[in-house]
Formats: C-alpha cells, structure tokens, sequence
C-alpha cells in the first residue's frame, strides 16, 4: 500500500487514485494534423526512468492533479492542482 497526496484532501490510500497520464499539449487544429502525429498524441508517451510529471485523478473528490514522482525509486515527489482557465 501507498500513500497519495491530493492537493485537495491531503494524504489518501493509493486505491482512490487514477492515472490519467502523461501532460500534453493536444494538435490543433485537429483536422490537420497527420494520422502519425494524432496517433502518436493519443497512444505514445514518453515514460521516462526517473523524475516525471503526471496526471492523476482523485476518485473521491474527482479532482485532476499533477504528481511529480520518481519512476526509478517509487517514489512521490509532490502534487499540485491544475491551473483552471479563468473565464
Ligand atoms: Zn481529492
């Protein structure tokens, strides 16, 4: 068991979290990016050995983050919430 911290509720058993994934910046506009590069968008990530940023979900407050963690070591570095855009 490992213990997770939401940026919202605090420290929480791994089981109610969620990887989403690796942050991206999406193509745009959409209808004009190549097949190679949408499908490299939706289906390939990086997966770097060592310190990286992810995207997890909260299943109890349904809140995105982003964990820094060391994929080496097992290791949880931080987390933080996203920015929302304010409109
Ligand atoms: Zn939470």
């Amino acid at each position: 068991m490992q213990i997770l911290s939401c940026p919202f509720c605090g420290p929480r058993d791994e089981s109610e979290f969620h990887y989403v994934g690796e942050p991206k910046t999406r193509p745009e506009p959409a209808n004009t990016v190549s097949d190679a590069d949408w499908a490299s968008y939706l289906w390939f990530n990086a997966n770097p050995k060592g310190e990286t940023s992810e995207i997890w979900l909260h299943l109890a407050c349904m809140e995105m983050f982003a964990m820094t963690r060391d994929t080496a070591l097992g290791t949880v570095l931080g987390s933080e919430a996203l920015k929302r855009p304010t409109s």
